[in-house]
């Protein structure tokens, strides 16, 4: 389990952004998912942090030309991204965030949630999947769907009252 969930403020975002770029061309390539550049700008919008986004934030941040896309062409988007693995869905805060760990299936990961600073991070807890899944198939309930969010506030946070970036 690393130690650094949550990466310093002062890391190297670019590389962050670089390396998931590059990640999300190969997933594409792989499932032959089409990363338009209008997509890709949506998935740059999402990776201009670590914090989750609403659609209206993503519409603001978006540039294309001064045209203002309309929701429901940034929902389309995102769901395309969210099927394919490059972006998450934040429920507690009806958002969505990019996705920076590698990993296959979300069925083995957990969402932190900083309220200090909005960043999310993603940490792998299969055992906390197993102990859902050992519950619920026992007792015959047939699950639907599985929200594993934790709320607090990051080391960084902790360590200081300036808004981490
Ligand atoms: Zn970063
Ligand atoms: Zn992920
Ligand atoms: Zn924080």
């Amino acid at each position: 389990m690393p130690d650094n969930l949550f990466p310093r403020p002062e890391h190297d975002h670019g590389s962050c952004i670089e390396h998931a770029i590059g990640r999300a061309h190969e997933i594409c390539a792989e499932k032959s998912v089409r990363l338009t550049a209008l997509r890709e700008s949506v998935l740059r919008v999402l990776l201009s942090s670590h914090k989750a986004l609403g659609a209206y934030e993503i519409i603001e941040r978006l540039q294309t030309d001064g045209r203002r896309l309309a929701p429901i062409s940034v929902y389309r988007i995102i769901d395309v991204l969210l099927s394919a693995g490059l972006a998450h869905r934040l429920e507690s805060k009806n958002a969505f965030f990019a996705c920076l760990s590698e990993h296959d299936s979300a069925n083995s990961m957990l969402v932190l949630v900083c309220d200090g600073c909005y960043r999310v991070a993603e940490a792998e807890a299969p055992d906390a999947w197993g102990a859902i899944k050992s519950v619920t198939q026992s007792s015959g309930f047939a699950v639907t769907e599985t929200i594993l969010e934790i709320q607090g506030t990051c080391a960084d946070c902790r360590k200081t009252t300036r808004p981490a970036a």
